[in-house]
């Protein structure tokens, strides 16, 4: 058995995997709280399982990754050739699941606030978070 990468290589490999989930809305979460927003993370209890609920405003917030959600016209949403019908599928199926949370939630009241990963890298990140309370606030 051999292992095709070498030590830097992996370790990049696995910075970037974990990241993937994670940094994009630990940026949010770090950045509303400093603003003084209040939320409650990954509400079990509402369609979709928001990432962030904030009560005080009745507003849901989902930070959705490029890939996994599909976002349309984006440089980030390539399916892989190999397996691509899977993906594709996959990715469909991840979609009507978003629609079907989303217009859940409207029925219950809430305002609903959807982020790209795409939108918090480095450029346009102040811009997002700006729009973003702006937004809770209004
Ligand atoms: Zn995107």
């Amino acid at each position: 058995m051999t292992d095709v990468h070498d030590p830097k290589t992996r370790s990049y490999n696995m910075s970037r995997i974990r990241s993937k989930d994670t940094k994009p809305e630990m940026l949010v979460r770090k950045y509303l709280f400093a603003q003084g927003f209040r939320y409650r993370l990954h509400d079990k209890n509402l369609p979709g399982k928001p990432d962030l609920v904030f009560p005080k405003y009745k507003t849901v917030l989902f930070i959705n990754g490029c890939f996994w959600h599909g976002h349309e016209g984006c440089k980030y949403y390539v399916v892989p050739q190999t397996n691509k019908d899977r993906w594709t599928e996959k990715i469909r199926k991840n979609k009507a699941n978003d629609e079907k949370s989303y217009s859940k939630l409207k029925e219950l009241g809430y305002k609903i606030i959807v982020v790209w990963e795409c939108e918090l890298k480095s450029t346009k990140k102040e811009a997002t978070l700006n729009a973003l309370t702006n937004l809770l606030a209004r």
